[in-house]
């Protein structure tokens, strides 16, 4: 066996490329890389019985740390173009931040700021003061509050306003939302007590009201935004359950999940109660997440009446469910687009909801050609067409909504469309697609930037590896 053969860490170390890569990266981290690398060779050499040169294993050994030391010393977090037409993708991220949010996130990033500091009194301040000028102004609420996502606001909303008592729920709204988000199971967590009324299909006001007891803390309302259920159907409306609320003296909390604060029925979609028409109801409490249809970073918003946002700040559960100077700033400058700016061509999201057919249809022509420059003639393309495309909100609004829009399928010969997908996936940036029975489709809707473009070579690169 060659196993006397193989070189010590530290003459692999003196090699000069070797040398380069400690300059770069550090000696540690280098030194890590050669004895992983040696102990593959051993095994290798174990497993085949062969015997190497000491020089070959040298050169071999060698030739691999520059890669591998390029690979281990890079995030998993890799970028990746969003060709499916999903416009709010929970596994890539939901909203891409718009460029007021990116500046103003990256100038407090690197910098110290005034994130719990009163700078006209030179005493602490809180970090809660920075967005809840901007959320009140935008949605009419008495207050505001941000937290780490819309399952932290629920839950915190529930634990100050209902712990150890009792939370009215329609049982239409007992929803599980992605990622295992599930009212009931956020209720047990709050230490509230679910009390359902109703029945899947239908519930009634006088439901709501027969089950109020002296227990009763709270009358909950859920979006319920991913399912939806058809025919005979009948929910207590806010308006009846606000009422309800003001007789009865109960707060009334909605958790909206994806809050918008434009109506969305200019860009085709089902006109959904905004934010502020919400709080115009008299709804006491209304919690959304920021990186849905608000286009934001990921944060859970909370606005409503000053008494109940007041008792969540004080709850101790905030402390462990607040939120940083980046969120704070990127939500800033998300909020400040739709209150002094261009929310329909700066916000990603409202702009990818907002363009008009004949906008995506000309960008799809505008991809067909580029993709047929760079493949149109490759032995492996069948055909490139441009076709109309059902794209979708996403995020778990509008689950039933099927968008119009437009893209580019191909067919290819000769290779699977699964390893097309694939070896997409695996390219710098990575691309995830569609597919249609046999074809692979790019939405042109989700596409940022110069993506189009990206594609088209990215296409060509990955048709021409064997
Ligand atoms: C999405 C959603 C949530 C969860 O929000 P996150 O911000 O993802 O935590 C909760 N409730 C409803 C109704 C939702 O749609």
């Amino acid at each position: 066996m060659g196993l006397k053969n193989i070189p010590a860490v530290d003459e692999i170390l003196a090699q000069k490329p070797v040398t380069k890569l400690i300059e770069k990266y550090n000696r540690e981290f280098v030194v890590q890389l050669v004895r992983r690398t040696l102990d593959q060779q051993r095994k290798e050499i174990r497993a085949s019985g062969q015997s190497l040169e000491r020089a070959q294993i040298l050169k071999e050994v060698v030739g691999k740390l520059g890669r591998l030391a390029e690979e281990a010393s890079q995030g998993t977090l890799v970028r990746v173009i969003n060709a499916t037409g999903v416009v709010l993708h929970t596994n890539l991220g939901r909203a891409p931040l718009g460029n007021r949010a990116l500046h103003y996130m990256q100038e407090m990033a690197g910098t110290y700021n005034n994130l719990e500091m009163d700078l006209e009194r030179g005493e602490r301040g809180s970090r809660y003061t920075h967005v809840e000028a901007l959320l009140q102004e935008l949605t009419g609420a008495e207050a505001a509050l941000v937290v780490n996502n819309n399952a932290a606001a629920v839950l915190l909303g529930l634990s100050t306003l209902a712990a150890s008592r009792e939370v009215i729920v329609s049982r239409g709204q007992l929803v599980e939302i992605g990622g295992a988000f599930r009212i009931p199971e956020v209720m047990k967590l709050s230490g509230a007590k679910l009390v359902e009324v109703g029945t899947t299909n239908k519930t009634y006001i006088a439901d709501f009201r027969n089950a109020i007891t002296d227990q009763t803390g709270l009358l909950f309302a859920a979006h319920t935004s991913n399912y939806k259920i058809i025919g005979f159907t009948e929910e207590v409306t806010l308006e009846e359950l606000v009422a309800l609320g003001e007789e009865t003296s109960l707060p009334v909390m909605q958790d909206l999940g994806s809050g918008i604060l434009l109506s969305p029925s200019g860009w085709g979609l089902e006109e959904e109660p905004t934010v502020q028409a919400c709080i115009k109801a008299g709804v006491d409490v209304v919690t959304f997440s920021g990186d849905k249809l608000l286009g934001g970073p990921q944060a859970g918003i909370i606005v409503g009446r000053k008494h109940l946002i007041d008792a969540m700040k004080k709850n101790q559960l905030t402390r462990a469910l607040r939120v940083d100077k980046l969120t704070i700033a990127a939500l800033e400058g998300t909020l400040i687009e739709f209150l002094a700016g261009d929310p329909e061509n700066n916000i990603p999201v409202i702009a990818m909801l907002a363009r008009t057919e004949e906008l995506l249809q000309q960008q799809a022509e505008e991809l067909h050609a580029r993709i047929t420059s760079s493949i149109g003639n490759h032995k492996r393309v069948e055909l490139i067409e441009l076709i109309p495309l059902e794209d979708m909100v996403g995020g778990g609004a509008y689950p039933t909504h099927k968008i119009r829009g437009y893209g580019v399928e191909i067919k290819f010969k000769g290779i699977s469309l699964e390893e097309v997908a694939r070896k997409l996936r695996q390219t710098e940036p990575a691309v995830v697609t569609r597919r249609q029975e046999d074809r692979l489709t790019i939405s042109v809707r989700t596409l940022l930037n110069d993506d189009a473009q990206t594609i088209a070579k990215l296409l060509a690169e990955v048709l021409s590896v064997k």
